[in-house]
């Protein structure tokens, strides 16, 4: 049972809180260091970022993920780039800045202490991968370049074309490597973490498995860290890696770690519209070619089945200019993501279905060269001729909105701690900083922030009183987790059903789409609360999964995660049902303003929502906690871009 939900923020002015708590909490000392174990699940940038930094430090980290290679992990997709408040460009950026574009494009939803220290650390991320070497795109005159992500009236993005993720991958994987080779991390790849082990209520191990062999491990610690990512593909169709899923953080939940805002997913405006049926990943076209890209469609529907070339300037609306003059198509993603489906459902959408709008670049391409938007997106252009067959050089691209992140996650305290003692979470896999929407390029920012530089003060923390506190893998509480592993995968394989996974997953996928996506409301979140059950119970009377468990086995794999999904799908529906109230991504169709945006209700809905597994095993009612959020430097406005 939890008590208070403390998110242990520290006290003073917000400009010292970060220095203040770390000058003041505990530390381990050298010697000591190499006598703790920690694990870490998940080696994208998060986890390499965090496992790299504590090895070098001198713990002993054991550091898990289900590719063959942490190079593989999805953070290698990111394209655009990451924010930092360094003002290279001197057009007025602060850390301030930072802190209130991001606080005001979360809605309001986030907590004023961590996101302030996120934007106060963000200029050591770009000094670190610097450092790696990390090949950041340069001005002609050596200086760092920037771009402009959506939300913001500056430019702090720092980027490497359009292979930012991939670049500070390979940046944090050597540094990864070096401590593997040093003795410090153990690389455990291909093997993925089934539970999380409790004992005396402190998080103490996992239950793993070998995904070549299906042997089943066993692993204990003093402490664990979960960097295991987002959940977006509970859509089944996303723009994150086919691999991506929910059951680290899921599996946690019901061993008691509460749950942060699972309603709040992030819908990308310019994503590759779907192009059929089967298909079963989405494609991202980088926000950061609405830098140089103006978003339009036809003024009239009967413009829209034309050729984009035979439309004159006269007749086509460029809406994200025209509604939000300021930020035009730098708009953030949840608005601008609603305003394309807005015109789309008026009928004046372009492509097969009528669900896309132009993304064009011709201005910028004639205004600069074709040479310099190939140097800037050159891959993107690529990418989009490989999937459309479309010269993005001579015809707009065609783009629609798509799931692309999750700000919800596991709740943690200011020290990225959930509330289960010794369980950390970081990345995208915790719900901290981006409130109800995200602002793009602050992802990268954010996992970066927590494993390179947050972590690494708040774990000793803890750790300093854990002192020989590690339990053996012989405590029957690794026993219990691990007999609930086999059963769970025996089950799976009973079933021999007619069904196959897929064809689950993609129901479940657009019974959200249509009642937990873009929009929502009341009526339709109550029909999906009742649909997901009855998906579930098909899931285990109908599912076939092939193959045995002591062998590489993908379709085990996903079932297990599949299974994970059709649980979770209910708790964001539960949590969207309970927010009656619109904020960023979460938009209630109730509750908006005059002009059709989110209308939020700061009386009652000023806080986080924290859920807690009941039903012993079973699904039953969550118990919802709520954190109220205090806002001491900034005022709660109504969110404008205009
Ligand atoms: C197409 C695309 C483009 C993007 N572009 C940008 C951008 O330009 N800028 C930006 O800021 N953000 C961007 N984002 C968002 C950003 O990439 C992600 O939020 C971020 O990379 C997540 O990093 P992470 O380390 O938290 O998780 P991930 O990179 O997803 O890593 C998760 C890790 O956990 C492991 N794992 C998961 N579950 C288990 C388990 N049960 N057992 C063992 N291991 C497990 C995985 O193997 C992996 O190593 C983009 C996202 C997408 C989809």
């Amino acid at each position: 049972m939890i008590g208070t939900l403390d998110a242990k923020i520290p006290p003073g002015p917000l400009d010292q809180k970060w220095r203040n708590h770390r000058d003041h909490s505990r530390l381990v000392s050298p010697n000591n260091r190499r006598k703790f174990e920690i694990i870490i699940v998940g080696s994208g940038l998060a986890g390499g970022s965090a496992a790299a930094t504590l090895g070098e430090l001198g713990y002993r980290v054991k550091c898990f993920c289900y590719q063959d290679s942490p190079r593989r992990a999805h953070s290698i997709a990111a394209q655009g780039g990451i924010n930092a408040a360094k003002n290279y460009q001197n057009d007025g950026d602060s850390v301030y800045r930072l802190f209130y574009d991001t606080i005001k494009g979360g809605d309001f939803r986030s907590r004023e202490a961590n996101v302030y220290r996120l934007a106060e650390v963000s200029s050591n991320i770009i000094d670190q991968c610097v450092a790696q070497g990390v090949p950041f795109a340069r001005e002609y005159g050596g200086l760092l370049a920037n771009r402009s992500f959506g939300g913001a009236q500056v430019s702090r993005t720092f980027y490497a074309r359009g292979q930012t993720g991939q670049q500070l991958l390979l940046g944090c994987y050597q540094a990864l490597c070096r401590q593997i080779a040093a003795g410090t991390v153990e690389m455990f790849p291909q093997t993925e973490m089934l539970d999380l082990v409790i004992v005396d209520g402190h998080a103490k191990g996992i239950i793993s498995r070998n995904l070549v062999s299906g042997k089943i491990d066993n692993y204990a610690a003093d402490a664990v860290v979960l960097a295991t990512g987002g959940y977006g593909n509970v859509f089944y169709l996303s723009t994150n890696a086919r691999g991506c899923n929910v059951t680290a953080t899921y599996r946690a939940y019901k061993k008691g770690a509460l749950f942060a805002n699972p309603c709040f997913t992030q819908i990308h405006p310019t994503c590759i519209p779907v192009s059929g049926e089967h298909q079963s990943k989405l494609t991202l076209m980088s926000e950061s070619l609405r830098n140089d890209g103006r978003v339009w469609v036809p003024k009239r529907k009967e413009d829209c089945d034309k050729a984009p070339y035979e439309i004159p300037e006269t007749a086509r609306d460029y809406y994200l200019e025209r509604k939000y003059p300021s930020y035009g198509n730098l708009a953030p993603r949840d608005i601008s993501s609603r305003a394309a489906k807005e015109v789309c459902d008026e009928g004046r959408g372009v492509g097969p279905g009528g669900r896309g709008v132009y993304l064009d670049l011709a201005d910028a391409i004639k205004r600069l060269g074709e040479q310099t938007i190939c140097e800037r997106y050159g891959n993107l252009f690529e990418i989009y001729e490989k999937i459309t067959g479309e010269n993005a050089y001579k015809m707009p691209m065609r783009i629609y909105p798509a799931i692309h992140y999750t700000m919800g996650g596991l709740w943690v305290d200011y020290n990225l701690m959930s509330n289960l003692p010794g369980l950390y979470v970081i990345g995208e896999a915790n719900f901290s900083d981006h409130g109800a929407n995200r602002l793009g390029a602050s992802a990268l920012m954010q996992g970066l922030a927590d494993g390179y530089f947050i972590l690494p003060y708040t774990l000793p923390n803890y750790l300093a009183g854990q002192m020989s506190k590690r339990p053996s893998t012989d405590h029957p509480e690794f026993k219990k987790a691990e007999s609930d592993v086999r059963a769970k995968i025996d089950n799976l394989l009973k079933v021999n059903g007619k069904r196959s996974l897929d064809s689950i997953h993609r129901e479940l996928g657009a019974l959200l789409w249509e009642k937990c996506g873009m929009l929502r409301n009341k009526k339709g979140l109550q029909e999906a609360l009742t649909k997901i059950p009855e998906l579930r119970n098909e899931f285990w009377n109908n599912v076939r999964v092939p193959g045995d468990d002591e062998d590489f086995n993908q379709s085990l794999e996903r079932a297990g995660r599949v299974a994970d999904f059709l649980e979770f799908a209910e708790l964001m529906c539960t949590d969207a049902l309970a927010r009656d109230e619109s904020c960023g991504a979460h938009f209630r169709e109730e509750h908006q303003t005059s002009e059709g945006e989110a209308l939020r209700d700061d009386e009652n809905f000023a806080d986080v929502f924290a859920w807690e597994f009941q039903g012993n095993g079973e699904i039953a009612e969550p118990k919802l906690y709520r954190e109220p959020l205090h806002f001491e430097t900034v005022h709660l406005t109504q969110r404008s871009y205009k």
